[in-house]
């Protein structure tokens, strides 16, 4: 028997990347045969389009909805990403990867990159990537199963997605109606609420007609139809320590060997990504509009493409921030509705990933529970400005010296979050990983030394141990990630072997 409080109506309105997950997932996990779902979107609106580059998370929300991952990459025309290599962010010519997974090996308790510091001392560490499996395999080309032992630093392969977001939309679409998800095609054009509490009763249809619902999920994208023109939630502006807020974004011809990183470089207004898929690669230029014009900067991306254009370059604006509250009455917010965070380390989908997962821990009944929606809107936050201060750690850590926007950056003030987290760094390389931060220490390490943020020193700890047993150690940790990278295929042999797409995608 179905619990009189128990929702009888669900309605997303739009059909973007975000639109189809949260979709996907509720018709996998709200199973009660009850509950209906409905999702509205207008192509005519049309959607974002882009955000085609993904971190390891990603692999949980496919699991969750039972995607095979070598169907999923063939339907999405999709690559393997085990890293993103920054080029000219330091200063100009110098390279460095944020790879997935973890360096080496921590010994008696203590970090790895602790005794890496000392050795660097020494004159004894090879480069910190060379003890990362994934760092390795990404600059060679590589990708591949390996051997899983757990006492080795090489059982530490982590790997994402690019994927075609358009694709992955539709993917999702078949998935969710197969499940029951019903799909209008219109413009909502109105909003209606209950008078006596303010929560949203139905929407209103360009046809006139009315659709209504217990909970409402905005992913209507930037505009925030519900959540911000309805509800007021307010916007929270980070534009003053991210200070991009425009991108152009276009599509070329594939060249070169298909590698399994993003690459992300830095230009004097912004940057520059570079997502290889397997019918294209997918780039876009993200910059400041007080220091490029739009013209300016279709300029820069083309001219900085490996392959012909295959389409338009396609503008883009917006507003790094976020909802003050993703959640009101009985309205969520979720995919760009609910903020956003320029994509230099590919966060969105992920934003939109743990919404969706909160979404589903806290799922209301008819009695929206203020305290679930307390806490819903209190670890969006959490995870927003921790994402926030990464980003913002890549402009501010920098050296390129006489260029206004990085001159800004390096020498603004920044958030006091991420300002505690530097100090303590540069002290003694120390960090720590708060509540469920998304990043791991693993991550800000290869960020802060790859952006030249030495610690003046190390953990005392590491003095206990006897140097050559660490030398030796190290070596041994070397030469496990060099021999399991040998042992891999290509990239572009993975990619044809187990989930090469059809030359043409698939109709919708
Ligand atoms: C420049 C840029 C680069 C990005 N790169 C990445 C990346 O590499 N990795 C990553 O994870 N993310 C990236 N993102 C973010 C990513 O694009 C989004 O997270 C993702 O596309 C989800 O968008 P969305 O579904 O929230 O919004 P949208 O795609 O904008 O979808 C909005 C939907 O709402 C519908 N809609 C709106 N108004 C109405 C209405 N009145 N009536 C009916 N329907 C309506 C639209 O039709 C559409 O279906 C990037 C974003 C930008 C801007």
């Amino acid at each position: 028997m179905i619990n009189p409080r128990t929702l009888d109506q669900v309605v997303i309105v739009g059909g973007g990347s975000a639109g189809w997950m949260t979709a996907a997932a509720l018709s996998r996990l709200i199973g009660n045969g009850h509950t209906k779902i409905t999702l509205i979107e207008s192509e005519a609106i049309g959607i974002v389009g882009v955000g085609e580059a993904t971190i390891p998370p990603i692999r949980h929300f496919n699991e969750l909805l039972g995607l095979d991952e070598r169907d999923f990459l063939r339907a999405t025309q999709g690559t393997i990403k085990t890293a993103i290599e920054f080029v000219d962010w330091t200063r100009p010519g110098h390279t460095y990867l944020h790879p997935f997974g973890t360096y080496g090996a921590d010994m008696n308790a203590v970090k790895f990159h602790q005794y890496w510091l000392k050795l660097r001392q020494l004159g004894q560490a090879e480069a910190f990537g060379e003890y990362n499996l994934c760092d390795v395999a990404a600059r060679q080309n590589r990708f591949g199963p390996v051997a899983r032992d757990r006492q080795s630093p090489v059982s530490s392969l982590h790997w994402a997605y690019h994927f075609d977001a358009s694709l992955y939309a539709r993917h999702l679409r078949r998935y969710a109606e197969q499940r029951g998800v019903q799909r209008i095609e219109g413009k909502v054009v109105d909003v209606h609420q209950r008078p006596e509490d303010g929560f949203i009763a139905s929407v209103e249809m360009e046809s006139g007609d009315r659709i209504t619902g217990d909970l409402f999920v905005d992913c209507s994208g930037f505009r925030g139809l519900l959540i911000e023109q309805t509800l007021k939630s307010g916007f929270e502006d980070w534009t003053h320590w991210l200070p991009c807020n425009r991108a152009i974004a276009v599509s070329s011809a594939s060249a070169g060997e298909l590698t399994p990183f993003t690459r992300s470089t830095a230009r004097d207004a912004g940057w520059q990504w570079r997502i290889p898929l397997q019918h294209r690669i997918g780039s876009g230029f993200v910059y400041s509009a007080d220091h490029l014009s739009e013209d300016e900067a279709t300029s820069v991306l083309l001219d900085n493409l490996d392959g012909e254009p295959l389409n338009t370059p396609k503008p883009i604006r917006f507003t790094t921030g976020r909802r003050k509250q993703a959640w009101i009455k009985n309205c969520v917010a979720i995919g760009l509705a609910s903020g956003f965070l320029e994509p230099l380390e590919s966060t969105s989908i992920h934003i939109t990933q743990a919404g969706i997962s909160r979404l589903m821990a806290l799922f209301p009944d008819k009695d929206f529970d203020p305290a679930g929606i307390t806490e819903y809107n209190r670890q969006a936050e959490y995870l927003y400005r921790h994402i926030r201060d990464f980003i913002v750690l890549h402009y501010h850590a920098n050296e390129r010296h006489g260029v206004p926007l990085w001159d800004h950056c390096r020498n603004m003030a920044i958030p006091e979050t991420l300002q505690r987290k530097l100090d303590l760094f540069r002290l003694k390389g120390r960090l720590f990983r708060y509540e469920d931060e998304l990043f791991a220490e693993s991550s800000w390490h290869a960020v802060l030394l790859g952006q030249n943020v030495m610690p003046d020193g190390y953990d005392p700890l590491v003095d206990a141990a006897p140097e050559d047993r660490i030398i030796d150690a190290f070596r041994q940790m070397h030469q496990a990630v060099a021999g399991a990278v040998a042992s891999m295929p290509k990239h572009q042999t993975f990619i044809d072997q187990h989930c090469r797409a059809a030359m043409t995608a698939p109709p919708a």
